[in-house]
């Protein structure tokens, strides 16, 4: 049989791009070397919970199309993110706003917040931050750093803050007003029903075969296409034959706590001291204000990359990037293959910036 198109990897973007195909009368197949669809943003219903399987996915944009493209297929919960962090046993609120700022000197005003931080940061004599050390003190002083950045930030990338690059930091809101939304994005929610839902709704009438790694599949299938969108890790794609990409992993211990309705109070629990080794705890009930009677919750152990684990963070530093650009250059080669998503384009690449990406390149491609 011919297709139109070859997708690999049943995620946010090769879930996206399918459909688009089908509404525009393409031949689609996507595989998934999974057993399952949805990628990392998968969720399965456990007690009556919807359990982000692969890490707490929120969906947040500012970008009004993609927010009506997912709207069209589910309904979303008003749910807005606001963890806590939790140093030792003191409780902060994030993203860093008054209420984190109170918590930590007492000041009750922007001027007071700002002039701390003026002064933390004069004294660590930052001028140009070059790192994200340097750039979490001169946006939020030395006492937010040690106190809620600096460990929380060696366990989930396994090197130390002076050797990682500043714009990771950056993701995070700064403000000045008592604001406890982790996002400063216009649109924020949960699907209601859960994300696999959305994603099989998007997978609607697309032929879909799962437990089928790409390069068994190509040697062993029949089948012809036209191109082929290639969601995986590029390098794998290649062999690796120039060098690895570095990834970060995760590893995750789930819990289900009979009779404990409420085991934290929050959906997400930041544990920002170097001691412990997990980064989160994700109380997943609260992500959809549920009411069951009992709860199950996940504490998130960042790991190390090696070949055959999950890839779940690429680490866009100066030498992976470059090696990137590589892979890039090499993949331009492959007039077939057309490379997309956080591990295709390795890139840290949010949920709605999936969705456009697929959406653009569904665009170009019905052009032709
Ligand atoms: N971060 C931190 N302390 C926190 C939360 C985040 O230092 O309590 C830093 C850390 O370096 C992390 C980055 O901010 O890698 C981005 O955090 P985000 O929550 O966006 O990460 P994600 O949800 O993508 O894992």
């Amino acid at each position: 049989m011919k297709y139109d198109f070859l997708v690999v990897g049943a995620g946010l973007f090769g879930a996206v791009f399918a459909h688009e195909m089908r509404l525009a009368g393409k031949s689609v197949l996507v595989i998934d070397k999974r057993a399952h669809i949805a990628g990392n943003i998968y969720t399965e219903q456990e007690a009556g919970i919807h359990v982000h399987k692969y890490g707490a996915h929120i969906f947040h944009t500012s970008n009004e199309r993609v927010w009506n493209y997912v709207n069209h297929l589910t309904c979303f919960n008003n749910y807005i993110n606001s963890p806590i962090a939790r140093y030792k046993d003191e409780l902060y609120n994030l993203p860093f706003n008054m209420n984190t700022f109170y918590a930590m000197w007492g000041v009750t005003t922007p001027a007071e917040a700002k002039a701390v931080i003026e002064q933390q940061k004069a004294a660590a004599g930052i001028a140009h931050p070059a790192n994200l050390e340097e750039q979490a003190i001169s946006l939020v002083g030395t006492d937010v750093y040690e106190k809620l950045i600096k460990g929380y930030t060696m366990k989930q990338w396994g090197r130390a803050c002076r050797e990682l690059p500043a714009f990771i930091i950056r993701r995070l809101p700064l403000r000045f007003t008592f604001d406890n939304n982790y996002f400063n994005d216009t649109y924020q929610g949960i699907p209601i029903g859960g994300y696999t839902a959305m994603v099989e709704k998007l997978l609607e009438g697309v032929e879909v075969i799962l437990g089928a790694p790409y390069r068994s599949f190509s040697k062993e299938t029949g089948h012809q296409f036209e191109r082929i969108i290639y969601t995986g890790a590029i390098d794998e794609f290649f062999d690796y034959s120039l060098g690895e990409l570095e990834y970060r992993s995760l590893r995750f211990e789930q819990e289900l706590l009979i009779g404990c309705a409420n085991y934290q109070g929050n959906a997400v629990v930041n544990y920002t001291e170097e001691e412990i080794p997990y980064t989160r705890i994700i109380e997943h009930k609260h992500f959809e204000f549920g009411t069951q009677p009992d709860t199950i919750i996940s504490k998130e152990y960042p790991a190390a990359w090696s070949r055959g684990k999950e890839c779940y963070y690429p680490v866009n530093d100066e030498r992976n990037n470059d090696l990137y650009e590589k892979y890039r250059q090499l993949a331009a080669g492959q007039k077939q293959v057309i490379f997309g998503g956080r591990l295709g384009q390795y890139k840290y690449y949010d949920m709605d910036k999936v969705v456009e990406a697929a959406l653009e390149l569904a665009a170009s491609v019905a052009d032709r």
